[in-house]
């Protein structure tokens, strides 16, 4: 009786959910790499030598970090001034990737894998690299194939900005008849957690970047795991199991 409702014109999985990944912390670390790109594209770039020690790159974006360090400064940071930096800034970054020492956090690469080839999800980045930054990053730790679609670090200074337009793109790409039936954002920082309550999420945080798991409770996460070494946990809060 219950099958004679069914439309046997419907898609298979008409509902799907949105999973935004940040990057740095959450699927990999570059130990320094970003920051020291940073810091030379500085030198490169403006002729400024400047060791950024009182950047806090942590949930940072790299929009904010450049406006944080023309404010000490007290310089005007132009549009020109923007692109001329954020165009030299991954050609620092490929130089520094193939020496630097890469961690790929525990089980983030096999869940990126297991969500890519779920029908129900549909995938995203939150991050606060530029874009030509994460595909970089993304394609050192070899997870690029998964995931492209996202908002980047220089789209916004703001994450829950960064978020909303992830959120943006990745509902306008589900197919006709589909539609989002939840939104789970995962990341490492109080930032994350902030961003994901600016666009409704369902926040889940991993413990490995610089916030343990008590830290992100307190900071309002609504999940929390050390790492992402259990998919079948993952999944579950995913609510994919
Ligand atoms: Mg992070």
């Amino acid at each position: 009786m219950i099958e004679s409702n069914l439309n046997p014109c419907a898609p298979a999985f008409s509902r799907r959910v949105a999973v935004l990944f940040d990057i740095d912390g959450t699927l990999l670390d570059l130990r320094g790499a970003g920051r020291a790109a940073f810091v030379r594209t500085l030198a490169t770039v403006f002729g400024w030598r400047d060791d950024i020690a009182y950047i806090n790159f942590a949930g940072n974006t790299d929009l904010n970090v450049l406006q944080q360090i023309f404010a000490r400064r007290g310089a005007r940071l132009t549009s020109a001034a923007r692109r001329s930096f954020f165009a030299a800034l991954p050609v620092e970054l490929e130089r520094r990737v193939a020496g630097a020492e890469l961690i790929r956090h525990p089980g983030a690469a096999e869940l990126l894998a297991r969500l890519a080839a779920d029908e129900r999800v549909a995938l995203g980045l939150v991050t606060g690299n530029i874009e030509a930054c994460a595909r970089i990053k993304l394609r050192t730790a070899d997870v690029l194939r998964y995931v492209a679609r996202g908002a980047f670090g220089d789209e916004h200074a703001d994450r829950g900005d960064i978020a909303r337009l992830a959120l943006r793109r990745v509902a306008a790409s589900l197919a006709p008849g589909e539609r989002l039936a939840g939104v789970f954002l995962i990341g490492d920082t109080p930032y994350d957690i902030a961003a994901a309550r600016a666009i409704g999420a369902t926040s889940l945080a991993v413990a490995t970047g610089k916030f343990d798991v008590a830290a992100l409770r307190a900071a309002g996460a609504d999940h929390g795991l050390a790492d992402l070494a259990d998919t079948t946990a993952a999944l579950h809060i995913l609510g994919l199991a």
